[in-house]
């Protein structure tokens, strides 16, 4: 098979587009910004759900599911959410078609339907959630409520790119109310390591943990806690985020509740939310030149199994060999693929297995079954090497972790080296220009200032680490005084 992909080093952004589509990921639609996620990118996608699914139940949440429209006043009445999202809301007007008397054969919008109130198609559901909660809860033993829904969500983005940012998207958004501020914060911070973790031990994506300054905040926030990975081409990409609500909704919502001595409080609110944007994270931290590399724990095949042979006589031993290798490997929990199409050739099957990311690739042909061997090859280091049949099944299931772990260092050591400290302006650009990654800086805390360097550089500032520590210093930009460093980075 030909794989004809565009190398990350002549460009990086055009070897993504093609590498999501050729890998069978993902295409473009015929709806604007919006994305048909194909079996093998859902099959990953799928994976993802169920882990973070377990992670959420097992800190004490459940699912439900709330409506995808929301009518407009309930919209508007957090109004600081509202303002934040307006620029980006599908509307629904009308809820009818009629024949067009001027176009034979096709539709209109019937005048006559219009809605007496405007719905908005979701960017998020806090407001439709709020707006449910207040009939939930009346006394401090309703509290706390812990709710995840898995859903779609609209936002009509100006430019799109598949996964990274569509205008639709799947995704879990987490939406708990608590009696206490203390609760509620500790709850945010819980969310936001649960992301780090599933990030770091599932996705094999180091991410550093910080909060958002006020102008990268969600609308209606008080906080945003967010994890963020660096991609190969040293630009950084939000990968999850969780926010301390404070009272905002429950004041916008009216939902109160009884304490303990009978008194009237507000309850106080988290949300958060990862998104298919997950999928593209892994494709640019892992992905090479030949194709997709996947961390075992996401890969919907994990080893692969491709015959070597001439005859049919060739064919039907090793189908005998391999049975045997297949019952043992599915028995240790590995999922496997045996790939005897006789419509393809082995080098043909072998450039697609790599450019689909399998893990692990196993070859048998005539030479193995008299030598009683296996040729062995892994995807992300593209090495290959002969192993005896015997204990092949717990070698390989050794080698899968091994994989996972070399994975998760590879990407940290780039992490590592992609973190320049700067103390000067013109050092700042210079970094950014030539090196990419996070620049950590001094930064006087102003939006002023803030806005001025993105302007200059096209650089955000991705986060304040959780982990920074306090230092006297001066901002690289104005020279005023400054406590702690932040992180710097273009971003996706
Ligand atoms: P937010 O509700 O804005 O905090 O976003 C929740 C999660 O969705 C974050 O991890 C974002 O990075 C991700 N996200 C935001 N906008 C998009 C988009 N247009 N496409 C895909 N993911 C997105």
């Amino acid at each position: 098979m030909s794989k004809n992909l565009t190398t990350r080093s002549e460009d990086y952004s055009k070897w993504y587009n093609e590498l999501v589509v050729k890998a069978d990921l993902a295409e473009n639609s015929g709806v604007r910004g919006c994305m048909v996620i194909k079996p093998y990118g859902y099959a990953i996608w799928e994976k993802m759900q169920a882990e973070l699914d377990r992670m959420f139940k097992e800190t004490g949440h459940q699912n439900a599911y709330f409506p995808l429209f929301v009518p407009k006043s309930m919209f508007e009445a957090e109004e600081k959410n509202a303002e934040g999202f307006a620029k980006e809301c599908a509307v629904v007007t009308h809820y009818r078609l009629k024949n067009d008397p001027d176009r034979p054969g096709k539709l209109m919008v019937d005048p006559n339907a219009k809605l007496e109130e405007e719905l908005i198609v979701r960017p998020t559901s806090e407001a439709i959630i709020w707006s449910t909660y207040k009939g939930w809860v009346q006394s401090y033993r309703d509290l706390p409520l812990l709710i995840n829904q898995w859903a779609n969500v609209v936002r009509w983005e100006m430019r799109t790119r598949l996964f990274l940012r569509t205008a639709e998207f799947l995704w879990q958004e987490g939406h708990t109310a608590h009696a206490t501020r203390k609760e509620a914060i500790e709850e945010s911070e819980k969310m936001m390591n649960v992301y780090a973790d599933f990030a770091q031990n599932f996705m094999a994506i180091p991410v550093v943990k910080g909060l958002k300054t006020e102008t990268e905040r969600f609308a209606g926030a008080e906080e945003t806690y967010c994890i963020e990975a660096l991609m190969q081409d040293g630009k950084a990409l939000q990968a999850g985020t969780s926010h301390f609500l404070g009272q905002n909704f429950a004041e916008a919502f009216d939902v109160k509740f009884a304490n303990a001595e009978g008194k009237q409080e507000y309850v106080w609110g988290t949300s958060w939310g990862v998104s298919t944007r997950l999928m593209g994270a892994l494709v640019m931290t892992h992905s090479d030149d030949q194709g997709l590399v996947l961390p075992p724990n996401l890969a919907p095949i994990q080893v692969v199994v491709v015959p070597i042979y001439k005859t049919d006589e060739q064919l039907a031993q090793i189908t005998a060999e391999v049975d045997k290798l297949i019952a043992d490997l599915r028995k240790l929990g590995i999922s496997v693929k045996f790939d005897d199409r006789t419509t393809q050739k082995p080098g043909f099957k072998f450039a697609e297995w790599e450019l689909k990311g399998v893990p692990v690739r196993i070859a048998v042909g005539p030479k193995d079954i008299e030598n009683g061997t296996y040729e062995v090859a892994r995807r992300d280091t593209l090495t290959k090497e002969s192993k005896p049949k015997e204990g092949i099944a717990e070698f390989i299931s050794g080698l899968l972790e091994q994989i996972q772990s070399d994975l998760f260092n590879k990407a940290f050591n780039y992490r590592e080296t992609h973190i320049t400290e700067v103390n000067s302006f013109d050092e700042f650009t210079a970094v950014l220009e030539n090196k990419g990654g996070f620049v950590s800086a001094h930064w006087d805390g102003t939006a002023a200032t803030e806005e001025r360097i993105k302007e200059l550089t096209k650089a955000t500032i991705r986060c304040i680490p959780l982990d920074g520590v306090e230092e006297a210093g001066s901002c690289v930009f104005t020279g005023n005084p400054s406590t702690k460093r932040v992180f710097f980075a273009k971003a996706y």
